[in-house]
């Protein structure tokens, strides 16, 4: 089945009731959501979208923008959601890469051309096997890689939160997170969708906006950044999340202090769950049952985990109906990350206890996640060793009060450290960039001449506090 009309089957009944309440308290309905999306897939299908095609998104966050994803979903097409903050040389090689039909970076425009347009009702049927949108994730060398991600894999993540997380048609999701990731595309819409409810909708994280929503949400999800910045907020009170029911927190690690500390003040634990763009979201802390700080929760159901190696504490590894089928056009790299019976490695470091908690304890790659967001250090490494004065470069993630991690450049060679890093902002989206450049005479090394960043990552540490 077409992932659209599955979400679409559990619409409200009522169509006028809403589905975006907008910061400004207008509303957008069930049924101006459905007949936006059947009007811009008639404009794409009239500018030559067709089945199998990409559709790719760079925009600020909009309802409009929702519906785009929608209506690439509808006609069969395949839908490619890029960061904002992407340079254009970054967004180059992604237009490059995935060779879109479509590029649409005004969303509300297009939907303003598209009224003229008679609504499709038809859906393209799609088996679970088809496309139906590709996420990009920063590359370990560099290049990024396009995780596919089918009907099915979407469909069956979105049946199994909506059950696990116990929505129903009379919740209502604070929608804060972008909708360019997994997290706010996937994750937040389609428990949305699947329950029929309304979205107190917002263009990005603000403290007052937050706060003023939670009087009218039933659910939040979040990065930790959020529940740091909730607790950082002297309205977050207990009387200000009464309302709600359940605070959902993923996409990093959660401190067991933030944990502590909001359920101290809220009066409730957060629900803490992990994933990851391969396969949305993979293990979560129960809704009924102890919530424990530190652990991601259990395997959702239909998926199954293990540790791979042979150790307690290893790599984590997946197979189930939401793991993605490959990385977009790269055969070799897609063989290299599964095992030969069918599962996914992760990459991440991990083990599961006897009672079936899965508890993460690092990454094998080296990931640096600054404010929810994946910044692989070669990446920004390359950049910096193009620049002058630099003979090599050793980027690593610290601890940051704000952003969890903070990116850091420890550099052999000698410049201006403020200069190095607007150069660096030149070419980097600034989640990316550097927040502190150090000049070394040489990297710690092992024998077999790898620097040791783990190494960098205690001297440095201490940096932000
Ligand atoms: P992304 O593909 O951008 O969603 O990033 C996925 C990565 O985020 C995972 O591979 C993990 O390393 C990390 N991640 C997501 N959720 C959690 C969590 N709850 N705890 C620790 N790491 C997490």
């Amino acid at each position: 089945m077409n992932l659209y009309d599955l979400l679409a089957s559990r619409f409200p009944a009522d169509r006028t009731k809403a589905c975006f309440i907008l910061s400004d308290r207008t509303e957008i309905s069930y049924g101006a959501l459905e007949a936006g999306v059947g009007r811009i897939a008639a404009l794409m299908k009239d500018k030559g979208v067709g089945v199998g095609d990409r559709v790719a998104l760079q925009a600020a966050k909009s309802p409009e923008g929702v519906m785009v994803y929608l209506a690439a979903l509808k006609i069969g097409a395949v839908f490619l959601p890029l960061n904002q903050a992407y340079t254009a040389s970054e967004v180059d090689y992604f237009l490059k890469d995935a060779e879109p039909a479509e590029f649409i970076t005004d969303p509300v425009a297009f939907a303003a051309e598209a009224a003229g347009c008679a609504p499709i009702a038809e859906t393209t049927p799609r088996a679970d096997g088809d496309l139906a949108a590709i996420i990009y994730t920063s590359g370990t060398t560099g290049r990024s890689k396009g995780a596919m991600l089918s009907h099915g894999n979407l469909a069956a993540n979105a049946i199994a939160l909506h059950q696990a997380w116990g929505f129903s048609p009379d919740d209502v999701l604070l929608h804060a997170l972008p909708i360019f990731h997994v997290h706010g595309l996937f994750v937040a819409l389609h428990c949305a969708f699947l329950s029929g409810c309304p979205m107190v909708w917002l263009a990005k994280f603000d403290d007052a906006e937050v706060l003023a929503g939670l009087k009218r949400a039933s659910v939040m999800m979040g990065v930790p950044t959020f529940y740091t910045r909730l607790l950082a907020a002297p309205g977050f009170t207990r009387e200000a999340a009464a309302h709600m029911r359940l605070f959902v927190c993923g996409s990093a690690p959660l401190l067991e202090s933030t944990f502590a500390e909001f359920e101290a003040r809220a009066g409730m634990p957060i629900l803490e769950r992990y994933g990851m763009s391969e396969a949305v979201i993979i293990t979560s802390n129960p809704l009924e049952g102890e919530r424990i700080a530190g652990s991601v929760g259990y395997p959702l159901p239909g998926v199954e985990l293990r540790i791979g190696g042979g150790e307690a504490t290893g790599v984590i590894e997946i197979r189930g109906p939401s793991v993605f089928g490959g990385y977009w056009r790269m055969p070799e790299k897609t063989a290299e990350e599964f095992t030969a019976d069918g599962f996914f490695i992760t990459g991440d470091v991990g083990r599961q206890d006897p009672d079936g908690r899965v508890w993460i304890s690092g990454r094998a790659k080296d990931l640096i996640i600054s404010g929810g967001y994946n910044v692989y250090p070669k990446e920004v490494e390359l950049v910096l060793d193009e620049m002058a004065g630099v003979t090599e470069s050793a980027v690593v993630g610290v601890p940051h009060p704000d952003f969890g991690e903070a990116v850091v450049a420890v550099v052999i060679g000698q410049g201006d450290e403020a200069a190095m890093i607007a150069a660096a902002r030149e070419q980097l989206a600034a989640f990316k960039t550097p927040k502190r450049v150090f000049f070394v005479d040489d990297l710690p090394r092992n024998a077999m001449g790898k620097v040791q960043k783990n190494l960098l990552r205690e001297r440095f540490g201490g940096t932000f506090g």
